[in-house]
């Protein structure tokens, strides 16, 4: 069904007005059943979320549901579920450990260059398999008020190490124009802060938003990087093409992060097809996210080494710019690692120096070791002397003691 038989008496001007979809998202259980018969699982899934975690879809991103089909990816990314109930082992209720790394309400901060800018709690959809869901799921949090962004920009100020600051919430595209740019431009405004990314599933959930203004705005405050979060090639529409495009035409790279979710993306064909697309959209795959240990999300975790296959599977069938790195926040804080398949199938036999690697069918071929071991680079301590003087090596000096 069209958008305009789902949404009768909906103009063309509402329906690409990203404030109308905002507006008028659906929320409950009745407004759901307007547009598709629910499941009893669904309905169980409403009743379970009720007064718990917050649930939302864009009229637009509704409108995606396969209406026969419970297991439609779109349908599993957007209505809760009675099995977001049943714990699963290690669930936590604050997965990649951020808590403790907050010293300000509006920063995470894990890594010593990089910083995470909380803007906002609140998205145009709720996904069920959010990370951050105790922040985007619930009132607790409380927002982030002015003085909270001012806060969390003076942090970053005093923090002269932090040179590339992550804008994510909840979903900052949800805020207004002024409101992002004014934070765009606070960050922007600080020396030391080379890089913006704003972590947004606008493009994929309420593809309005990206109008010429905004896209203006954020290239004013390049270098930035939009990263965006599709999930499935459904999400893939002409409107979710219009956004990236629109973005990128303006001078805004976009990448792609996925998460890798049970049922409804864990098939290499089902990757494959979703960042061959984004491709054509100008759209970079980034990473692939092995599901966190957020409670609530058990069901739509997969065991990893299902993760590994199918990037192997993709390696065979796609060329590399579509793979994108398969990565695994680590419980409690740990950071990311990325895992991949295992081509190094061994070492040079006796008097053979070099190692045998495996190819996705299986092949051995062997690679030498070159005639050389050393890999300095000598003109390294010309290039960076600063670096070479805090070492005490040669170029730290005059050459005296060469
Ligand atoms: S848009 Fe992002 S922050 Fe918001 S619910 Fe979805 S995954 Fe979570």
């Amino acid at each position: 069904m069209t958008w305009r038989e789902l949404f009768p008496g909906t103009t063309e001007a509402e329906w690409r007005d990203w404030r109308w979809q905002q507006r008028h998202a659906l929320t409950t259980a009745a407004d759901f059943e307007r547009l598709f018969p629910l499941t009893d699982a669904e309905r169980r899934g409403f009743a379970l979320a009720a007064g718990h975690t917050r649930v939302a879809a864009t009229p637009y991103y509704a409108s995606l549901v396969d209406r026969d089909h419970p297991a439609c990816p779109i349908r599993l990314q957007v209505m809760p579920s009675a099995a977001e109930a049943v714990p699963a082992p290690g669930d936590l209720d604050d997965p990649i450990g951020e808590e403790p790394h907050r010293p300000v309400r509006a920063i995470v901060h894990k890594y010593p260059d990089r910083a995470l800018f909380l803007a906002v709690d609140r998205c145009a959809v709720y996904c069920r398999h959010c990370t951050r869901r105790r922040i985007t799921f619930s009132d607790d949090e409380g927002g982030f008020d002015r003085a909270a962004v001012e806060e969390g920009i003076a942090w970053v100020r005093a923090h002269r190490e932090v040179r590339d600051v992550i804008v994510s919430g909840g979903d900052p595209l949800s805020l207004s124009d002024q409101k992002l740019d004014g934070i765009l431009a606070g960050l922007r405004a600080i020396p030391h802060v080379q890089v913006l990314r704003v972590a947004t599933r606008a493009p994929v959930t309420n593809p309005m938003r990206v109008t010429d203004a905004l896209a203006a705005a954020l290239r004013r405050h390049a270098p930035l990087f939009v990263v965006t979060h599709f999930n499935h090639p459904k999400e893939c529409t002409p409107e979710a093409r219009e956004a990236c495009e629109r973005l990128v035409d303006h001078g805004v790279p976009v990448e792609n992060q996925s998460v890798l979710l049970r049922g409804l993306n864990s098939s290499a064909r089902i990757l494959t097809d979703l960042n061959e697309r984004l491709l054509t959209f100008r759209v970079r795959p980034y990473y692939l996210h092995q599901g966190d240990l957020a409670a609530g999300t058990g069901h739509l975790r997969t065991p990893l080494a299902a993760g590994v296959a199918i990037l192997e599977a993709m390696r065979g069938r796609t060329s590399g710019l579509a793979i994108p790195h398969l990565a695994v926040d680590l419980p409690g804080g740990g950071g990311k690692v990325t895992l991949q398949p295992q081509y190094l199938a061994g070492e040079g036999e006796e008097g053979a120096r070099g190692h045998w690697l495996r190819n996705g069918r299986g092949e051995r071929y062997f690679y030498p070791e070159p005639p050389e071991q050393d890999c300095t680079c000598p003109y390294e301590a010309v290039y960076y002397p600063a670096d070479a003087a805090a070492r005490g090596g040669p170029a730290g000096g005059d050459g005296e003691g060469e």
